[in-house]
């Protein structure tokens, strides 16, 4: 055994690979990427992974015997296909097999979201918080919304492959319906679309979500101060859920809408009052990994 992790992330436009030293020392030994060129179709992008796997492998003179991949969308336990993937060349189809078969190891695989929750659990923003962390919870509060649950450094993958898929939970009916099929789900109220989404409704104008943040901060447009309130108010709702059931040691807040600082403040503020607890100790953090961690949560999967 190396005892080096090798982890992929594949996107919508490139395939990043990685070799990480170790799970215990996790340094960068190798780090490349070529282009995903998804518009070729599915076996274009197996293909892709298969020559990417190989660059590695020849750069770095180790031959891996497993490896970690991170992608859009999940894959069902159930049908082993993959379902609610943005790069739609891989729904419906058994993509883990097609690709051991393709390049000849087992290899894990995990969901963007999971890998961002498992890389800032293991090596990012929580260690250096809090060493001996035993649940954390991620989310990216991006434009659309989606979370990990890791517990003593492991993924919670689910019976359903949902695992702390916390976005498509309901929180309120003014989110209006979601692409899911259900109506007012966590992403609805929260993503960075949703909340541009509520401005134009209540303004008649559109505004980016850093424009309305700013605005808010320079109380200067009564709108971004009732889109930036109502974040805080059903934030601190959606969380409290996390909160009672799970009771994470640290939550970590990536995405566009994870950097308005507010959350950390006021947003734990209106956590705490459906908390169901007298104090709320939980550690709200932001993610120390930037893009990186897509990747090495990938790498971590094998760990
Ligand atoms: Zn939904």
């Amino acid at each position: 055994m190396s005892g080096k992790l090798f982890g992929i992330d594949l996107g919508g436009t490139k395939i990043e690979g990685v070799v990480l030293k170790s799970a215990i020392a996790p340094e960068v030994l190798e780090r490349m990427r070529i282009p995903t060129e998804a518009h070729k179709g599915y076996e274009h992008i197996i293909m892709q992974i298969k020559t990417l796997k190989e660059m590695i492998e020849e750069k770095s003179g180790t031959s891996f015997s497993t490896l970690g991949i991170g992608t859009p969308g999940a894959l069902d336990p159930a049908t082993q296909t993959m379902k609610n993937s943005n790069t739609t060349a891989l729904n419906g189809m058994p993509f883990k097999k097609d690709l051991e078969d393709a390049l000849g190891i087992p290899i894990k695989i995990a969901n963007d979201a999971n890998c961002f929750a498992l890389a800032e659990a293991t090596m990012g923003a929580v260690p250096d918080a809090l060493p001996n962390a035993e649940a954390v919870f991620g989310v990216i509060l991006g434009t659309g919304v989606g979370g990990g649950v890791v517990i003593h450094n492991k993924l919670i993958n689910g019976r359903h492959g949902i695992g702390g898929e916390w976005g498509h939970n309901f929180l309120d009916e003014s989110g209006g319906p979601c692409y899911c099929g259900l109506s007012g789900c966590v992403e609805t109220v929260l993503s960075g679309t949703g909340l541009q989404k509520y401005y134009k409704t209540i303004s008649g104008t559109e505004k980016k979500l850093k424009d309305i943040y700013q605005a808010y901060l320079d109380n200067s447009d009564p709108f971004s101060t009732q889109t930036i309130e109502r974040l805080i108010t059903y934030f601190g709702k959606a969380i409290a859920y996390i909160i009672n059931s799970l009771d994470p040691d640290a939550i970590v807040l990536g995405g566009g809408v994870g950097n308005i600082d507010v959350l950390y403040t006021l947003g734990v503020e209106a956590a705490q009052k459906h908390v169901f607890n007298d104090t709320l100790e939980t550690l709200f953090l932001k993610p120390k990994l930037g893009d990186s961690a897509g990747v090495f949560g990938a790498a971590m999967l094998v760990s």
